[in-house]
């Protein structure tokens, strides 16, 4: 850090002036200038003050009134697929018609002159509970309508279930008497052949077809992920479950200068496979010592700190694999006259049992490295919780910095545990709003009691918790100034229909200071980041962003519609639009 005096003394590189610049320091204060030098802040306060560092040499932007922020710290997403999937066919997330859906397909199967007869074609970002009209059937047949004699898989957004047309359904072998695999289904018509819709682990049977990305592929997906960040204003960001082939790609971008945000992977856990906590922890400190590069410096670089852990599923139907510590709800009277109330499940086992859970978090806090836990259902969230209370009790454990992912239901006398534990929940608010997967069935089997509490995003604040964000891209499509919008208002786009309008349950949004700081200061916190990023205060890294508009003083519903007019990593401007100049 530099002194007052000798910052004063020396012309900075760069001068912001005539901004509104907003600082999530501890009080959010708003100055007016900020000073860059050797990639670091090193003067934030008024014009007059930035007047005293500009020499000759001094590059003098006039913000003219528009907001400087830090830049966006993502504490969770899939950049790899992100990327591979903004390469692939796409359906972008939209409710489409049948004759769209399919002519959609169509044109990607044309312009793919390439491709021979034996190479899957793979769509995604399909919005499957989004298709026209309600409740259309889809089936093999309505792909088989188009002119290919590929196979053809189609994802849906969620995940949860892919639709294959029928030379797909053949070449994956998804016969009459082929059993539904543990945890997946392969949904059938009345005369029990598959109607090519497989649900869950069924996907795998044309998933593990596929063949994986090459050497190219990956390196491509990355570069596309980064472009997308960079456009968002996405200056640092947590890969949540990563692999090595993913951590080459970004260190052979980072080889060609083109590693433009400050990337941090965390490596799955998992004792499925006779592993133990001793040799999972064992093999990811192998892959941090092949590609972590140390400290955060002024360039940015490639950091290994974080595990993975699943503690459950989702909490989502069909699939009901979020942990939960009351059943779900079944409905025992008529589709006309329902009557729901408790079945038999409460989800699965957590996949971490308490004890190996304990044990893993130990091994981990041993080596240094800060475990971020995939929570859904309120049973998940309490169990993690005990492991790390425990942990809290042993001298190593006391450093550690713990985070919960998603939470998308959390049992109240829970809310206090986060902030007295210091666990960070790391939430993404875009999906606190009315939608195909918050209406309707989520109310009917959860029971107004526990929906009450979907998305607890505003009530963990109030109970004291730092409340980080990450996207969870590419689950939704990367836009975190939407996101940003439904964490204030919970509301849906203005453009979703009737249906979606409103407030998604009677809970609070949360404020907008406490927004930006989730995706700034406090995901810097997780990512142990927060003394070099995520608040514009002298002796940072100069990592922030210009706005387009006042993200204060807009109405809630434009913050949807923010764009970011520069984003600097470092004090390198790496993204910029025509409105900056
Ligand atoms: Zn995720």
């Amino acid at each position: 850090m530099l002194s007052a005096a000798h910052a004063a003394d020396k012309p900075a590189d760069t001068v912001y002036r005539n901004g509104y610049v907003y600082t999530v320091d501890a009080r959010d204060s708003v100055q007016q200038a900020l000073a860059v030098r050797g990639g670091r802040i090193v003067y934030v306060g008024d014009n007059d003050g930035a007047k005293a560092l500009t020499g000759k040499k001094t590059e003098v932007i006039d913000l003219q009134g528009r907001m400087l922020m830090p830049g966006l710290i993502d504490g969770h997403m899939h950049p790899q697929s992100g990327g591979s999937r903004l390469l692939n066919c796409s359906l972008n997330y939209e409710s489409l018609t049948m004759p769209q859906f399919q002519s959609r397909i169509q044109a990607c199967i044309d312009r793919d002159k390439k491709s021979g007869a034996d190479r899957w074609l793979v769509v995604v970002n399909w919005f499957q509970q989004g298709m026209l009209p309600d409740g259309v059937e889809t089936t093999a047949g309505m792909l088989d309508v188009l002119k290919t004699d590929r196979p053809i898989i189609v994802r849906s957004s969620f995940g949860h279930s892919s639709l294959l047309n029928s030379k797909g359904v053949k070449v994956a072998k998804v016969e009459r008497d082929t059993p539904d695999p543990a945890g997946g289904k392969i949904t059938r018509d009345d005369k029990g052949n598959a109607t090519g819709l497989l649900e869950d682990a069924a996907q795998d049977m044309a998933m593990n077809l596929l063949p994986p990305l090459t050497v190219a592929e990956n390196l491509a997906a990355s570069k596309a992920a980064l472009a997308a960040m960079r456009q968002q204003g996405i200056t640092s960001f947590l890969d949540a479950y990563t692999d090595p082939e993913t951590m080459t790609a970004f260190t052979d971008l980072q080889k060609q200068g083109k590693l433009t945000a400050r990337a941090h992977f965390a490596v799955l856990i998992d004792l499925d496979k006779g592993a133990t906590p001793q040799s999972a922890v064992a093999e990811l400190l192998k892959q941090q010592k092949q590609f972590d590069q140390g400290p955060t410096r002024v360039a940015p670089s490639m950091q290994v700190r974080h595990a993975k852990l699943f503690m459950d599923g989702v909490i989502s139907a069909p699939a009901f694999t979020g942990a939960m510590l009351e059943p779900y709800l079944v409905n025992k009277g008529t589709p006309e006259k329902p009557d729901w109330q408790p079945g038999a499940s409460t989800g699965p086992a957590s996949y971490f049992s308490q004890d190996a859970l304990r044990t893993t978090l130990k091994e981990l806090a041993r080596a240094h490295i800060d475990p971020h836990i995939h929570v859904d259902g309120d049973r998940a969230v309490r169990e993690s919780l005990d492991a790390i209370e425990a942990l809290r009790a042993t001298p190593e454990g006391k450093r550690v910095r713990p985070a919960l992912a998603h939470d998308e239901i959390v049992d109240p006398a829970d809310y206090p545990r986060f902030a007295r534990l210091d666990v960070t929940p790391v939430l993404s608010f875009q999906w606190g709003k009315p939608a195909p997967d918050t209406l309707g069935a989520l109310k009917d089997y959860m029971g107004p009691q526990r929906y009450a509490t979907v998305e607890p995003q505003a009530l963990l604040l109030n109970a004291g918790a730092r409340i980080a964000y990450g996207s969870d891209w590419p689950v939704d499509p990367l836009d975190e100034w939407f996101a940003l919008k439904v964490g204030v208002t919970r509301t849906a786009a203005p453009d979703a229909g009737k249906e979606y309008a409103g407030r998604l349950t009677a809970q609070p949004g949360m404020p907008r200071a406490e927004v930006l700081r989730a995706i700034t200061l406090n995901a810097a916190y997780t990512l142990r980041q927060e003394t070099q990023t995520g608040s514009l205060e002298v002796g940072k890294l100069a990592d922030m962003i210009v706005l387009d508009r006042n993200f204060f003083t807009i109405p809630a519903e434009d913050i949807a519609n923010i764009k970011v007019l520069q984003t600097v990593v470092g004090g390198k401007i790496v993204y910029q639009s025509k409105g900056m100049r």
